[in-house]
Formats: C-alpha cells, sequence, structure tokens
C-alpha cells in the first residue's frame, strides 16, 4: 500500500522536483528542513543530527533542520563545498495561514552567486561565467560578479582561450551552453574545482534585453543571456545593479596562459593556493576593499597601452613624490566601505539602516580625497577627479533621516530620526506621553492603594498590568475596579480600565510608528537606488585611486623606480633588479641584485650554473619586473628599459602538475608547444632547465632543438636556463645568442654562490659540492667525486663501469636499428622451459647473424 503522504510534505516534494540539483531548505517556523537523501547528504557535510519526520512510519522520512537565524554559516559550507542551496521561505503567516503554509523558493545560492566574504574583511571578486558556442568552434564568454555587479563579455578562438579566462578569473560555475571537449571539461574541473550549470531558458525580459544593448556579436550575446537568465532565474529578484555588459578584447591585455600565471605566483602560492607570497600580496597596500579587487585585476590582466600604463605610472609617481597627501588619503579610505557592495545590496533589497550608515560616512570621506587630490594635480588627475561625485544630497538625505544608532532589523523601529516625518513624530510624541500617562497612573494608584511597591510593568503576552506581590494581595480586595490578568507564584498581575486605555493609545501608536519606520525606510532605499550609477562610478575612482596609492607606498618601501617602456623596443636592460617577492622575505638587503641587459643584436641568454644558484630566481625577476612595468607599477631596480611585450610564456621551477596528474615532463613539453605556437618576436620566453624531465640525451637534444627554433623563427627574447654544459657551445653557431653563469667561488672544497650573473659559459659543475651541503654520506660524495673525474678526462662521457640498469628510461633519440628490435621481439618469445640446451645454443646463433 502506498503511505499516505501529509499535505506538508507534499508541498516540499513539489518544491523538490523543481530544484533537484540543489539542496531544499524548507522553513518550517524557526528551522529550515531538509528531508530525504538531502537530509542524509547535508547531515554528513554539516555534521547535523539526521532524525526523522514519521518515527512510526514503515518508511520514516530523514529529517535534518538547521536554526533559521544560524543558517548562513551552514549554507556558505554547502555552496563552498561546490553545491547549490534552494531556499524555501513561508510566504504568509503561520497564524493566518488557512491548511499548510504556503511556501515559495526565494533565493538558490550558488558557487558562481555566492556573495563571498573574506577573513580580513577585504571581499574578494566571485565570478560566475557563460560559455555559448556554435558550430564555428568558437565561443562568446561572459562573466559577472554578483556582489559588485560587473558584467562583462567577449570573444574567444578556442578552448585553449577558454581554460586562459576561466583561470584568470577564478571563477567557481560556468553556464554551459554548448558541448565542449572532454578534455576542457576535465581541465576546468580539476584546476578550477568548477561546477557547470545549465539555462535552457532565454528570458526575454527587459532587464535582461536592456544589459546587453551593447552586444552585437551572436556568440556574446547569447552567452551574456544565458548568464542573465540565470541569475534571474536563481537569485528571483531585480538585476538592477549589474552594469550594462562591457565589451573586452583579452588581445588587449599582456597574454599569459594559465601555465605561466601559476608558475609565476601572481596572486596565489603553488604551495599554498593563497595570497601570501605572491606578487598581489607584495602589491596589495590597499586600504579598501574595492581596491584590493581592481588591483588583483591589474596583475591578471596587464596592459599593452601604452597610453595606460603611463597614466598609471603618472598617477603613481603624483603619489610616491607626495608623501605627506598620500598618507592622508589613505588615512581617509580606511574609512570607505565597500561602496560597491553597499551598492550591489541597495539593488538586492538586502540593505538595512547601518548599511545606509555606512553608504554615508563613505560618502563623507570623498570632499577630502577630492581636496588632496587637487592640491597635487597637475593635471594626472583630471580624469579621476571628474568621475569622483560625493553625492551631497544623498549624505544629507541618510543624514537626516536615519539615525546613528539604528538597529540591524529594518522591522522593527528606532531606525528614523525625530524631525523626518511629521506623522511618525506624533506617533513617538503619544508612545512618550503615554510612558509619562503610564508613570502617573501608577503614582495616583499606589496613593490610592497604600501599597508602596504596586508598579505598572508591561510584557508581551499580558500587555500592562499592575504587579502585586502575594504580601500585598489582601489590600486589594478593598479595590472592585481591579481586575485579575494572571496569577504568578509570588504575584498577581491587575489590570484597571484606564490602564487598558492607555495601553491601547500607546500600542497602537506604537504599531503604527513602526509600520511608518518600515514605510519610510524602503521610501529612501528606493531613492538611495536611483543613485546607483553615480555610487558605482565614485567607488570605480575610489579603488583607482586606492591601488595607484598601494604601489607607490610599495615602491616607496623597497626602492622600486619607474621604468621606461618601448613599443617595439629590442633592446631589454634592467640594472641592478631585484625578486621584488624574495628580497622582501629575505629582507635586510640581503638579495644580491642582477641585471639584465639583451640590446638589439641579443634574444637569447643561455643560463648556466649549479642547481640552487639562482637560475630560476634570475627568470622569475625578469617576468615579475616586465608584468609590473605593464601594470603601471615602479619595478625593483635602479633603472629598466624594458620593451612593452605582448605575451609571456614561461616554463620555470620542478613544479609538478600535480593537480592534473600530468607528468613533469609532459606538462613541460605542453607549456614549450604553447610558446613556440603563439609566441611573436615581441614575447618573452623563460624556459628554466627545459628537457630535465626525460632522459639526458633526450632532454639535452630536445632543449638544442627548441633553442634553435626559437633563434630562427621566432626572435623573442628568451631566457634559457640549463645545466647542460655542452649547450653553450651554441653562441658559436647562433649569433643572437649569449651565455651567461651564475658566479661561484670555490674556498677549502666550499662551494658559496654568489647568486650573481656573469657574462660566458659556467666553466664547472659544482652538483657534488651542493650534495655536500646537503649532507649527503661522505662515501657517497667520494664516488660521485671519482666518477666526474673520470668523465671529465673521457672524451666519449661514457659512465665508468657502465651501471646499465641505472638509465631505466627508454630514451626516444637512442638510435636503435629494425634488426635489434627484431632480435629482442624474438628472446621475449621464446619458451625456455621446452628448449634443450641445443635449441637454445642455435637460437643464439641465429640472432646473432641478425644483427
Ligand atoms: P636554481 O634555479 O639555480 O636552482 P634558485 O633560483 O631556485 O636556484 O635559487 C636558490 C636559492 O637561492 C633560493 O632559495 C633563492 O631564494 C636564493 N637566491 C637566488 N637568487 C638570489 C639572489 N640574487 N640573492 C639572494 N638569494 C638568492
Amino acid at each position: 500500500m502506498k503511505e499516505k503522504i501529509s499535505p506538508g510534505m507534499q508541498q516540499y516534494l513539489d518544491i523538490k522536483a523543481n530544484y533537484p540539483d540543489a539542496f531544499l531548505l524548507f522553513r518550517m517556523g524557526d528551522f529550515y528542513e531538509l528531508f530525504y537523501d538531502d537530509a542524509l547528504k547535508a547531515g554528513q557535510i554539516l555534521e547535523l543530527t539526521v532524525t526523522s519526520r514519521n518515527k512510526n512510519a514503515e518508511k520514516p522520512i530523514p529529517m535534518a533542520g538547521v536554526p533559521y537565524h544560524s543558517a548562513k554559516g551552514y549554507i556558505d559550507t554547502l555552496v563552498e563545498n561546490g553545491y547549490k542551496v534552494a531556499i524555501a521561505e513561508q510566504m504568509e503567516d503561520p497564524k493566518q495561514a488557512v491548511g499548510v503554509v504556503r511556501r515559495e523558493v526565494v533565493q538558490v545560492i550558488t558557487p558562481g552567486t555566492q556573495v563571498a566574504q573574506t577573513e580580513n574583511g577585504k571581499a574578494e571578486n566571485n565570478y560566475i561565467t557563460a560559455l555559448f558556442s556554435d558550430t564555428s568552434g568558437k565561443f562568446g564568454f561572459a562573466y559577472a560578479d554578483l556582489a559588485t555587479g560587473e558584467l562583462k563579455a567577449t570573444h574567444l578562438e578556442n578552448e585553449e582561450a577558454v581554460l586562459n579566462e576561466a583561470s584568470a578569473l577564478q571563477t567557481k560555475e560556468m553556464i554551459l551552453s554548448c558541448a565542449i571537449s572532454d578534455e576542457l571539461k576535465d581541465n576546468l574541473t580539476t584546476r578550477l574545482q568548477l561546477v557547470f550549470s545549465e539555462q535552457e531558458k532565454i528570458l526575454e525580459l527587459d532587464e535582461i534585453t536592456h544589459l546587453t544593448e551593447n552586444l552585437k556579436e551572436p556568440l556574446m550575446l547569447q552567452a551574456t543571456n544565458a548568464l542573465l537568465s540565470y541569475l534571474h532565474a536563481t537569485q528571483m529578484r531585480k538585476l538592477s545593479h549589474l552594469e550594462i555588459a562591457q565589451v573586452y578584447q583579452t588581445r588587449h591585455f599582456l597574454s599569459m596562459d594559465h601555465f605561466s600565471k601559476y608558475n609565476l605566483e601572481l596572486t596565489s602560492s603553488i604551495r599554498t593556493g593563497k595570497k601570501h607570497g605572491t606578487l598581489f600580496w607584495l602589491l596589495d597596500e590597499t586600504k579598501t576593499a574595492m581596491g584590493s579587487r581592481l588591483l588583483k585585476q591589474w596583475i591578471t590582466r596587464p596592459l599593452l597601452s601604452m597610453e595606460k600604463i603611463f597614466n598609471r605610472q603618472n598617477g603613481v609617481e603624483s603619489l610616491l613624490n607626495s608623501f605627506f597627501e598620500r598618507s592622508e588619503i589613505q588615512d581617509s579610505l580606511k574609512g570607505v566601505y565597500d561602496l560597491e557592495r553597499l551598492s550591489g545590496r541597495v539593488a538586492f533589497g538586502h540593505v538595512n539602516a547601518k548599511d545606509l550608515l555606512q553608504l554615508k560616512n563613505s560618502l563623507e570621506q570623498i570632499p577630502r580625497l577630492q581636496a588632496i587630490l587637487e592640491s597635487i594635480n597637475t593635471g594626472e588627475w583630471n580624469d579621476l577627479l571628474a568621475e569622483m561625485d560625493a553625492c551631497p544630497d544623498l549624505v544629507d538625505l541618510i543624514q537626516q533621516a536615519i539615525d546613528e544608532n539604528a538597529p540591524a532589523s529594518i522591522t522593527e523601529g528606532n531606525i528614523i530620526k525625530t524631525g523626518y516625518n511629521a506623522t511618525l513624530d506624533e506617533y513617538r510624541e503619544a508612545m512618550q506621553n503615554g510612558s509619562r500617562w503610564i508613570l502617573e497612573l501608577e503614582e495616583k494608584e499606589r496613593n490610592a492603594t497604600g501599597i508602596k511597591t504596586l508598579r505598572i510593568d508591561y510584557n508581551r503576552k499580558d500587555g500592562y498590568f499592575f504587579h502585586v506581590t502575594n504580601s500585598n494581595l489582601s489590600m486589594m480586595k478593598e479595590f472592585d475596579y481591579f481586575y485579575r490578568k494572571a496569577t504568578l507564584k509570588n504575584s498577581e498581575r491587575y489590570g484597571t480600565e484606564e490602564l487598558a486605555k492607555l495601553e491601547r493609545v500607546i500600542l497602537e501608536a506604537t504599531d503604527k510608528s513602526v509600520d511608518l519606520e518600515y514605510q519610510l525606510f524602503l521610501d529612501i532605499r528606493k531613492i538611495v537606488e536611483t543613485h546607483i550609477t553615480r555610487l558605482k562610478r565614485t567607488a570605480a575612482a575610489v579603488a583607482t585611486l586606492d591601488s595607484l596609492a598601494s604601489l607607490a607606498t610599495v615602491a616607496e618601501n623597497y626602492s622600486y623606480k619607474r621604468p621606461t617602456l618601448v613599443p617595439n623596443g629590442r633592446t631589454l636592460e634592467i640594472i641592478d633588479g631585484r625578486h621584488p617577492v624574495v628580497e622582501r622575505v629575505l629582507g635586510n638587503n640581503e638579495y644580491i641584485p642582477n641585471s639584465i641587459k639583451m640590446n638589439e643584436a641579443t634574444n637569447l641568454l643561455l643560463i648556466t650554473g649549479p642547481n640552487m644558484s639562482g637560475k630560476s630566481t634570475y627568470m622569475r625577476q625578469l617576468a615579475l619586473t616586465v608584468i609590473m612595468a605593464q601594470i603601471g607599477s615602479f619595478v625593483p631596480a635602479e633603472r629598466a628599459v624594458i620593451p612593452l611585450f605582448d605575451k609571456i610564456f614561461t616554463r620555470i621551477g620542478a613544479s609538478d602538475d600535480l593537480i592534473s596528474g600530468q607528468s613533469t615532463f609532459m606538462v613541460e613539453m605542453m607549456e614549450a608547444n604553447q610558446a613556440l605556437r603563439h609566441a611573436t618576436a615581441q614575447s618573452l620566453i623563460l624556459f628554466d632547465e627545459l628537457g630535465r624531465g626525460t632522459a639526458t640525451y633526450d632532454g639535452m637534444a630536445l632543449a638544442q632543438a627548441i633553442i634553435e627554433y626559437i633563434h630562427d623563427n621566432i626572435h623573442a627574447k628568451t631566457l634559457f636556463s640549463t645545466h647542460y654544459h655542452e649547450l653553450t657551445a651554441l653562441s658559436d653557431s647562433l649569433g643572437e645568442l649569449k651565455n651567461v653563469h651564475v658566479g661561484a667561488v670555490e674556498k677549502d672544497g666550499v662551494v658559496h654562490f654568489l647568486h650573481k650573473m656573469m657574462d660566458g659559459a659556467a666553466d664547472k659543475s659544482y652538483g657534488i659540492h651542493v650534495a655536500k651541503i646537503a649532507g649527503l654520506p661522505v662515501d657517497l660524495l667520494e664516488r660521485a667525486a671519482s666518477i666526474l673525474s673520470h668523465l671529465e678526462n673521457n672524451e666519449q662521457k661514457e659512465l665508468p663501469n657502465k651501471p646499465t640498469e641505472e638509465i631505466a628510461q627508454l630514451s626516444l633519440f637512442q638510435e636503435i636499428s629494425t634488426e635489434e628490435i627484431g632480435v629482442v621481439d624474438t628472446i621475449k618469445k621464446l619458451n625456455l622451459l621446452e628448449m634443450t640446451p641445443l635449441d637454445a645454443l642455435n637460437t643464439l646463433y641465429e640472432l646473432q647473424k641478425m644483427i
């Protein structure tokens, strides 16, 4: 027999059917309840106790609940784990409901629509993306941050570009309205742990079409429509704070593939995945969340426009030269809250009185910022000043309307200031008079009854009442106009006609004033909403100022200099450069500066030097310096002339690609392939020990072929480090290649690396000395030394006593003849158990003849 389902459960099942891929949080009184599989699964993830709804039934329904007031933490945990959460609220007052309370889903929170909060209060961007493609194999790509309202779209040429963009944005959710290859899908899920969502129906709403009015290209338009439809469908509210979609082109920015961004630790550390130790960490001295987000965007998208770079440099220089004004500005910025997200919340209808006060306090900083900027302006601040709007009308409104001590709740009154609205003031007066009348009545009845402790109290259940302790009860008998309202253990509660009348007046005034305050607040919120565009422009200007001030602060703290960038330049000259992050971590001037000089005739530097001597640090130093220069920052060097690079390719460090489980060598080759296919003469290529992931001769052969290819076909500025000393001979045949090496001195058998680059090739390998420093056993070191001396004296470079097993990896390039392969095959197929010794000898004879 089918089990009977209660109407409440039927309602649950009906709603759940629409949200099969989300946890449904079903509001029941003070709890959100989860049922069936949702309950079991959420029970595990959130460590909730799972009970059952109808314990005695044949098949009890699993159930778990989270209290309404602490639900946010639970929801966040689910979403951070990659799940979606649909929230069904009670849509009517349960007391007034006939039958089952009406419930509806009011919002679906997903990884890409979650409004993120970070530990340090500087909220980061959370981007949701959408991808669309037709048969052309090209893609329309759109992204938005629901909290800040950013909305952008672009066109991407291929899947590789999709992966790069998705990685740059660190998106956690992608709306797919097209087929993509399994490889891309795997890469996206393993690298970004993102979830895919679908949006089949494109909504034809004004608010959506209006946001896409700039988009002409069909692929972009489709992707953006899918994104907006999804946001509308999950958020179920206005999207009025979203900006009109802006088109951007990835080719307007310095191109770096995701490998390079990852390798260079621009915004997240390879080891920890966190910000600490990254370029972003180093440069982030911003004071506002908006500034911090913008700076991060700058770092992931260095510029190609000389004009834009120049403008940023001018801003940094202006602030660097005005120490006093800069600290004033930064002091002021500390008082600016997250205007972008505040505007988002205004539009979302989430904002409360405290938010509006924050908005006012933030805007009050603007005139000060404007004044300081004007005082140092020699033209470089014109644009920014034009964007900043202190919104005095808005400040006045909030100032006049909102009480400084307003509570977080917007439905319980005490929000609106007295003097703002005449009717509200009347109610308040009635309430105040009421309290006076109560005191007077209390006094009157105390005198009448002679009970000195008689007092009037109030609670929700009994309303106003006279509080009479048991010891005084006998005295009450004489006064029959008192009637009993409630009996407690030690006291009785009485009422009188007069008190009841007062109560009606007071409560009515209170009710009305609370209602009116709520209405007034909503009206104010509506007015604020009409200013969102102004607020967002101001927010963007503040963010820019904050980021520039941050770059100026870092430039001052670490004595960075303004670089000269040369479009189509062929000279790269960095004098006394440093690796900015290593320098900061080492501190105390311990970092040894290094120069790089490549003139028009030199495109490749071949760097030799032992392990741990500083080769990869030198390369990273260059990459970071270039990136810093192209975001408009000053750079860690005494002087720098840098060609404006169009792309950077790197293969640096031994970072095995553990995430995607590919072998080091495979990753090396994939990265090399990227560079060889896409680099131009205006690109920068950094290859650190390319080829070390495979057997020696393979590695060396590939390294040489790659160097030759770059030299002959690409002419990109290239740094190539290697421990194959044999490669240094290439300088004889390749005119654009120069050898450099890391200097070292050897004293009493101990090697000291100078971490200093010098011209020419290194003449000796110090590997064994490094092993000694690392503390390897003395016997072993002696053995290595003897092998080395044998090798050095042996032209053929054959290992002594030929330890054949050591070369386990079969070389791709070792020459094996087909005859040899035939011999091996024949031996493999022999069945030795069935062979006589004579058979064996004959076979051996045959085999010998084969080779
Ligand atoms: P390699 O690539 O040659 O194996 P690394 O670049 O990894 O060597 O550097 C080895 C160590 O030397 C690192 O710990 C790094 O911090 C330090 N180092 C490198 N260059 C310098 C320098 N110029 N000044 C001070 N320390 C350095």
